[in-house]
């Protein structure tokens, strides 16, 4: 079994996507290990997706992840982490309209930024926000 990161992202959470997400984890068979309801502050979304921040929308990125409260998740089964990715679909929601339209993005997201979910993009990042977020043992 392998764990991920799963965020429901302020656009998801006030467009009231958080159960319907939730359940779409559930049945997919996904274990929800830890969840915490919380708000970004400026430095923790700089620090979290440090790596875009040379790119020209990481000010509107940090912003957005500030803008309100996230539902953070671990999420735990068999290749969790390209399960996960799978299920949430392209970055973009509009492309995932055309090219996965039962993809959590393309139900739920709004534009390129506003996606609704993050997902980890590798085992060794998953590992890396998992503890960025919550300390736990490696059995859980
Ligand atoms: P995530 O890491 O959130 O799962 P991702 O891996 O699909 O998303 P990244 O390229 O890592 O996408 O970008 C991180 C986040 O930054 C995206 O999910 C989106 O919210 C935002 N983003 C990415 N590219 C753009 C862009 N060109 N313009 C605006 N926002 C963007």
């Amino acid at each position: 079994t392998e764990r991920t990161l799963a965020i429901i992202k302020p656009d998801g959470v006030t467009g009231n996507h958080t159960n319907s997400v939730k359940e779409t984890i559930i049945n997919h068979g996904f274990r929800i290990k830890e969840e915490s309801f919380i708000q970004l502050d400026e430095d923790r979304v700089k620090s979290f997706y440090a790596e875009h921040s040379s790119r020209s929308f990481f000010p509107s990125l940090v912003e957005y992840m500030t803008s309100g409260p996230v539902l953070i998740m671990v999420l735990e089964k068999g290749n969790a982490v390209a399960d996960w990715r799978a299920l949430i679909g392209p970055t973009d929601p509009l492309k995932a309209k055309v090219t996965h339209p039962h993809s959590v993005r393309a139900i739920c997201g709004l534009n390129l930024q506003k996606n609704c979910v993050h997902g980890s993009d590798s085992p060794q990042s998953a590992r890396r926000e998992i503890s960025f977020f919550f300390k736990m043992t490696s059995s859980g």
